[in-house]
């Protein structure tokens, strides 16, 4: 039915096994004539079919669809994955009186390579990291409008920055279904504005959700520091644990704006908040951590790619060392990478290098991860992505 990719001989294990990709160096005979983005079957070499997926130009030339031979990838196919999505987020409770956000589908993680859907209280945010998936952006938006017939008000599509840049698809940022100005969604029972036009990825990062809850539990008559803020989520959190003191800081003003009305949206009478518009290192070095019980450094990826990695790491330990080494005995650190490149046991040990050079005897609290709509496919543990650690700082 598609035109058909075979693999060279033994490279199919990893299909077999159900992981999604196929890199460029598997490939024995590829259709010449083939566009990025376009479907195609994919077969071993000795003839073995093993599914649908679609061609992308780069070292990962095909993410599989599907491990059924011939799968029609029309309407009945999105329909049925976004069901799928769907079905677990309502298992997991996230659609209720007091939660609306929450990521629909991620990726791999829903058998959907390339696609991020997150929603926030009737408006979708759709993102495609893929061509692929750009091309099927109208017909996923349709399955979208039939599975959550009385819940969706939108369709954002926002893939401007996510599609590779070569491939010049010309996306545009904006609806492709319905509008609305209304920005307003709930977590938790808390509320945030979600500035998904104009904010960083989706406009907010549900994958905090479980961790901030966590935060919440702590933060009972602390001075907290919510440093690397962005929409102030751990910052309300940490007002309506009733802490006594929250400090939010990130460097784009924007972001400070966020959390200030954030803030305000939960709890208009606080006197409690303040938001710095000033570098991590810069607040940490002039402001030192000792003057807080609690300290969350959740900062930006540090490694995009493989090669950024040592670098990265350091950055991790720095930053780390620099929080550490001037907070009180009895306090607590939130740390977190969000880097796909770093793995767990990297991250600590950048953390553990932190502690050991500052002499802190610290002791791990919680070791935290992504929550479940952020689902890690077993045969893709690429998909696993956050890395969290609470400590006890002695
Ligand atoms: N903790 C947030 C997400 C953080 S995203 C949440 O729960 O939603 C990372 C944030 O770090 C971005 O808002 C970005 O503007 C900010 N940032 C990046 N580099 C920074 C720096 N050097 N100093 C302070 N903030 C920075």
């Amino acid at each position: 039915m598609y035109p058909i990719i075979t693999l060279r001989p033994r490279k199919e294990e990893s299909l077999l096994r159900r992981h999604p990709w196929v890199f460029s160096g598997a490939i024995g005979h590829i259709p010449s004539r083939l566009r990025e983005g376009d479907l195609v079957n994919v077969y071993a070499a000795d003839g073995t079919p093993l599914g649908v997926g679609y061609y992308q130009i780069g070292s990962i030339a095909v993410r599989m669809l599907s491990f059924q031979q011939d799968t029609e990838i029309g309407n009945d196919f999105w329909n049925e994955r976004l069901s799928q999505a769907l079905q677990l987020r309502e298992r997991l409770g996230l659609l209720s009186e007091q939660n609306n956000t929450f990521r629909l589908v991620h990726g791999e993680g829903d058998q959907l390579p390339g696609l991020i859907v997150d929603y926030y209280n009737g408006i979708a945010v759709m993102q495609a990291h893929t061509v692929g998936i750009h091309r099927f952006r109208h017909a996923i938006a349709e399955a979208l409008q039939q599975n959550l017939p009385h819940r969706l008000k939108a369709v954002y599509y926002k893939s401007e920055t996510t599609l590779p840049y070569k491939a010049q698809t010309g996306a545009k940022d904006g609806f492709i279904f319905g509008e609305t100005d209304q920005d307003i969604a709930t977590e938790n029972g808390l509320q945030f504005h979600i500035d998904y036009q104009g904010g960083q990825k989706t406009g907010f990062f549900a994958d905090q959700r479980d961790n901030r809850r966590l935060l919440q539990h702590y933060a009972s008559g602390k001075r907290v520091l919510n440093m690397f803020c962005y929409t102030g989520g751990f910052s309300v959190y940490a007002l309506a644990g009733r802490a006594n003191l929250v400090h939010s800081v990130d460097s784009s003003t924007r972001a400070v704006d966020i959390t200030n009305a954030n803030v305000a949206l939960n709890f208009p009478d606080t006197t409690k908040h303040q938001a710095f518009a000033q570098d991590a290192f810069k607040f940490l070095q002039e402001q030192r951590t000792k003057d807080y019980d609690i300290v969350i450094l959740d900062p930006p990826a540090f490694a995009k790619h493989r090669d950024a990695l040592r670098q990265a790491l350091r950055g991790y330990t720095r930053l780390n060392e620099t929080a550490l080494r001037h907070m009180p005995s009895g306090s607590i650190l939130f740390t977190f990478s969000c880097s796909q490149a770093v793995s767990r046991e990297q991250f600590r040990l950048a953390v553990f290098t932190a502690a050991a050079h500052t002499k802190r005897h610290v002791r791990i609290l919680h070791q935290l991860t992504q929550p479940a709509d952020h689902p890690i496919n077993i045969y893709h543990p690429e998909g696993e992505y956050l890395k969290g650690l609470v400590l006890y700082v002695e």
